[in-house]
């Protein structure tokens, strides 16, 4: 694809992840990989303004194209490229369910057989630190690299996947789980979970046969 129908499709997400929700003004942020490094939405700019030439090219060693200035949380981004060669898309938002989970400082437990779809049993949250800081960037390369979507503790949610479509997918994935956590956890501090065999078929099959979502 083409750096323009790249950049087009990023601003097409943001859009379509505040239509969906999942977001609340222009916290979240979203990238591709794109040649040696990732096109990402710019700093500051309202989703519904945002241009392609405003999405922002930036090198695997953290330069900027000249004139523009990415996210302020583009370092984490960066870094899911760096740990996992499975996944092409970032999707990161502040979404009121993952926020609320992540709050209560809580990894997702196999509560119901979706949590695979993350490529793992159990979705991580990981510590606290400053937005944009390269401490978070080190929890994000920790936690990206055993699932494709981690909580932040006090913050938000991260979702990786091979395309944008497939990341937002897994973010709403991830944000129904959320809720479906909280709900439960408000009735029995004790939620039931899937035994690990059960997941392991479900692991299994999301690997041979690919999640329901076009490339
Ligand atoms: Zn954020």
């Amino acid at each position: 694809m083409t750096r323009e129908v790249l950049a087009q499709n990023i601003i097409d997400t943001c859009l379509e992840m505040d239509r969906i929700g999942l977001n609340q003004g222009t916290a979240g942020n979203v990238s591709v990989r794109y040649e040696d490094g990732m096109l990402i939405t710019p700093t500051g700019i309202a989703y519904d303004k945002m241009t392609v030439e405003q999405i922002v090219y930036v090198t695997n060693e953290g330069v900027f194209e000249e004139g523009k200035l990415p996210s302020s949380e583009w370092l984490f981004h960066l870094c899911c490229y760096q740990v996992r060669n499975d996944i092409n898309a970032v999707v990161h938002n502040h979404a009121i369910n993952c926020a609320a989970v992540a709050i209560l400082n809580k990894p997702i437990p196999a509560i119901h057989y979706m949590v695979a779809a993350s490529g793992t049993t159990e979705i991580p949250c990981v510590p606290y630190a400053t937005f944009g800081s390269p401490e978070l960037a080190d929890y994000v390369r920790e936690g990206i690299a055993k699932s494709k979507a981690i909580l932040l503790q006090h913050h938000g949610l991260i979702a990786c996947e091979v395309n944008l479509e497939k990341a937002l997918w897994l973010a709403l994935e991830i944000e129904v789980l959320s809720e479906l956590y909280l709900k439960t956890l408000a009735i029995t501090p004790d939620v039931p979970v899937l035994d690990h065999q059960s997941m392991q078929v479900v692991l299994d099959k999301f690997q041979s046969y690919g999640l329901r979502v076009e490339q």
